[in-house]
């Protein structure tokens, strides 16, 4: 039965991983995978979840039936209002409502599946270039269009203001647009907020569906409601949308898997009927969603005490990685390497996209045991001040041999 089955292509990022814990380099770094480091490069559990985890353990009103299938209500009340802010007119008219998934990656499923299954849509258009798994799960929900629209151009590295606004006039009426709601992956680069009002119009003129996803809330500019400006934008815009909320990143709680769908359409009524959906696509999936990190995330924000710590936490997070910024760009300006640098700074959230060319990241993983993504993409929460001197010279190196 099983003789003829191909080994799938490996996943590049987990891959690199693998390779990288073989390393035996006392001097490795791994700048590949997504995940937050500290200045000792150790992964951090934020302290406000430990003092809830600690709260939730000697609960013993806490029992391990199931959930609801569309999930924690208090969770997926408080992911909306994080989303949205507190008092959000689409919070309180209900509007907006929200659906517990399985991490961000949940969310994304949940809402494609939905649009291809209930409403029919057949096109889905991502950033060029974007996560890979956006397209990955477009396949994998059956659309028979998956396409990209413009959104980095590598000469100015910057935005395609004007290639990105072609392509989503272009599209047919009704496709799905992807949109990295804040700290797009993997450019760092995001629309201002002048070209959001651009791309808004564009979606609302051609009739296009806006599908946010929000991972990284909080991590480009350490502030979440700053970092949710374009779910308000939209939704101040009386726009109908969904959000793909993860809490992977901005609680650090990546294998707990705590996303959330939001919900936004034109009335309560509607949200409730298109709620009733995912929750029997749900059904269908995986049942019910794990409680552990919803409980953590729901009663650090229906605390105002435990919420203003999180606040903190993540401002911490977001400041180390603009200081790793800061301090890569200023070796490389002191080492001379050519090229402008500058995009290291400018760019915003976890990641940096170096313009290295998937040779110059081999160069570095073969010489350096310094691993990065083959597209130059690097988590700038993997360094440190310790490292960052021998990531520089190593770049410099890459760059100039
Ligand atoms: N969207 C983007 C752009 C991401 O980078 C990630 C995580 N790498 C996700 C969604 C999914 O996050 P989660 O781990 O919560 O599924």
């Amino acid at each position: 039965v099983f003789s003829n089955v191909q080994t799938a292509p490996s996943i590049e990022v987990f891959a690199l991983t693998e390779q990288f814990k073989k390393d035996s380099n006392p001097n490795k770094v791994n700048l590949t995978v997504g995940a937050y480091r500290t200045e000792e490069c150790k992964p951090w559990v934020l302290p406000v979840v430990k003092t809830v985890e600690a709260q939730l353990a000697a609960d013993d009103t806490l029992d391990k039936e199931y959930l609801p299938v569309t999930g924690l209500p208090d969770f997926c009340a408080s992911a909306v209002a994080v989303c949205f802010g507190e008092g959000h007119p689409m919070v309180l008219s209900q509007r907006a409502d929200g659906i517990q998934s399985l991490g961000g990656t949940g969310a994304l499923r949940l809402g494609y599946d939905f649009l291809r299954c209930i409403l029919g849509r057949d096109t889905i258009y991502v950033s060029k270039p974007t996560w890979g798994n956006h397209k990955g799960i477009a396949q994998q929900c059956g659309y028979p269009n998956v396409r990209e629209y413009r959104y980095w151009l590598a000469s100015g590295r910057c935005l395609d203001e004007q290639g990105m606004l072609e392509d989503l006039t272009a599209a047919p009426e009704g496709s799905v647009i992807v949109l990295h709601g804040v700290a797009h992956n993997p450019t760092g680069c995001d629309p201002t907020p002048e070209q959001w009002e651009k791309i808004l119009a564009v979606i609302k003129q051609r009739n296009l569906f806006p599908l946010i996803d929000l991972a990284y809330q909080g991590f480009a500019s350490g502030d979440l409601d700053r970092d949710g400006r374009v779910p308000r934008l939209f939704a101040d815009h009386n726009m109908e949308f969904f959000v793909a909320q993860s809490f992977s990143k901005n609680f650090g709680l990546y294998n707990e898997r705590v996303g959330n769908l939001a919900i936004v359409t034109q009335s309560a009524e509607i949200t409730g009927r298109v709620k009733s959906q995912v929750r029997n696509i749900i059904r269908k999936t995986w049942s019910n969603p794990p409680s552990h990190g919803a409980r953590v995330v729901a009663t650090v924000l229906r605390n105002p005490a435990l919420a203003a710590e999180w606040r903190e936490n993540i401002k911490r997070m977001a400041e180390r990685i603009v200081l790793m910024r800061q301090m890569l760009f200023q070796k490389l300006r002191a080492l001379g390497t050519p090229g402008n640098w500058q995009h290291i700074t400018d760019q915003i959230g976890m990641f940096s996209y170096t313009g290295l060319s998937a040779a110059q990241a081999e160069y570095l993983r073969t010489n350096y045991a310094i691993y990065i993504m083959s597209d130059g993409r690097i988590n700038m929460s993997g360094l440190t001040s310790k490292t960052v001197d021998r990531v520089a010279q190593a770049m410099h190196e890459a760059v100039t041999k």
